[in-house]
């Protein structure tokens, strides 16, 4: 068979299962109303949580900093790179309560380029069984000896802990802080007690924590500092650009020496080019705004309370997510698919999410919420769902 041939194979069988995915071509960002095909939607699919993404400040910043040029035109040690990048590294690192941090071109990379600088063959790694895939191919990519515990059990965590001792080699152990397909956090300060006891390093992904949660201190850190951890406990913690900042990039926070270690040893910052130097004015100044308007996490925070009071009223089946990400169960591929579908014509847009990124039998649509949304948004989308709900009988587990 030719190439074409077998490829073709295996995409009729991802069509057959309801699996194919398709990409939308949008005509501006959601923001939360979107324009696709001339027609208006609502959005409830976006990770721009508080709203930067649209925000005429930001656009501006960033409009400014193209100015510098519109590319990196090469890696950060080839080229060396902008004053734009040294403030925007600083500020995270100010944001994060951490001593360094060090600016990568996405999340997937930094997950990547962390694990694979830190771990080798004579190492151990534990995952969380949900962990973002960006982890979990670090974790293979690493080479180190790869050990799972169930979802945010603790109890598996332990066992697995107890194995690597018994093997030797440092170990790590890595989990999403929010879980981005199922919305619950993670249990980090029960986590970082069982890494201090038996010595293991953590590296949290605060992908879906960063700039909407933290400590008094540090609000904008994420979801370890919400539980009083800091960088002595989680010795890293990667947090991106392109979600509640609204833009593209990513960022590990911690030590000095681990972001010394991290220029010198992960290769997906080593060989790719840099980061466009309006990219990073444009982080910068979103920034700016998530410290200078501390109302918008709060407004988010209030629309996830409302939002759920009022799913829980039309009994719709919520999860136990406490944040952004509110996931309602359906099971079956094929139903999320037509539920997906019958919301969008009546005029909303909503994530369908499907194996391979969730476990089979385990659909779901994947709202988010957003600082922007309004109470009669939320309304409008929580009248829509149970409507097509109904409609579909999409059995809800
Ligand atoms: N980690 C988590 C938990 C994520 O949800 C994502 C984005 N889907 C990433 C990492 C990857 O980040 P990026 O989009 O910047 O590559």
């Amino acid at each position: 068979m030719t190439l074409d041939q077998t490829l073709r194979q295996r995409l009729d069988a991802r069509c057959r299962h309801n699996l194919y995915r398709e990409v939308k071509t949008l005509d501006s960002v959601p923001g939360p109303l979107a324009r696709v095909n001339g027609r208006e939607l609502l959005a409830f699919c976006s990770n721009d949580y508080l709203g930067l993404a649209t925000r005429p400040e930001v656009i501006r910043a960033q409009q400014t900093g193209a100015e510098l040029g519109t590319g990196a035109t090469a890696s950060h040690l080839v080229n060396g790179h902008l004053q734009i990048h040294q403030q925007l590294q600083h500020k995270l690192a100010e944001v994060t309560g951490r001593e360094a941090a060090l600016v990568f071109s996405s999340g997937y990379m930094a997950n990547l380029g962390t694990l694979c600088a830190l771990l080798g063959r004579a190492d151990n790694i534990i995952s969380d069984k949900f962990n973002h895939a960006s982890l979990i191919d670090g974790a293979r990519l690493c080479g180190a000896y790869s050990l799972r515990f169930p979802h945010n059990d603790l109890e598996g965590l332990h066992r697995q802990l107890q194995r690597a001792a018994g093997r030797g080699g440092n170990t790590l152990v890595a989990v999403d802080g929010v879980y981005s397909m199922d919305g619950d956090l993670a249990p980090m300060a029960e986590i970082a007690g069982l890494c201090r006891a038996y010595g293991a390093w953590l590296m949290v992904d605060e992908a879906h924590g960063f700039g909407v949660m933290g400590s008094e201190q540090w609000p904008l850190a994420g979801s370890c500092a919400a539980v009083g951890l800091g960088q002595s406990e989680v010795q890293a913690i990667m947090g991106t650009l392109g979600k509640a900042a609204g833009n593209a990039g990513a960022f590990v926070a911690g030590s000095r020496t681990l972001i010394d270690y991290l220029v010198q040893f992960a290769r997906p910052y080593i060989y790719t080019t840099g980061m466009p130097p309006a990219v990073a004015a444009g982080c910068v100044a979103a920034i700016d705004l998530m410290r200078s308007e501390p109302q918008l996490a709060r407004r988010l925070e209030e629309n996830i309370a409302y939002f759920r009071r009022r799913a829980a009223q039309q009994q719709l089946p919520l999860t136990d997510a406490p944040g952004a990400i509110q996931p309602l169960p359906i099971g079956c591929a094929e139903t999320v698919m037509t539920v997906s579908a019958a919301l969008e014509r009546r005029g909303f847009m909503v994530g369908a999410i499907r194996p391979p990124t969730v476990p089979a039998g385990t659909a779901r649509l994947r709202i988010t919420l957003s600082a922007c949304h309004s109470h009669c948004q939320i309304d409008a989308l929580l009248d829509a769902l149970s409507a097509v709900l109904r409609e579909n009988h999409a059995v809800c587990r």
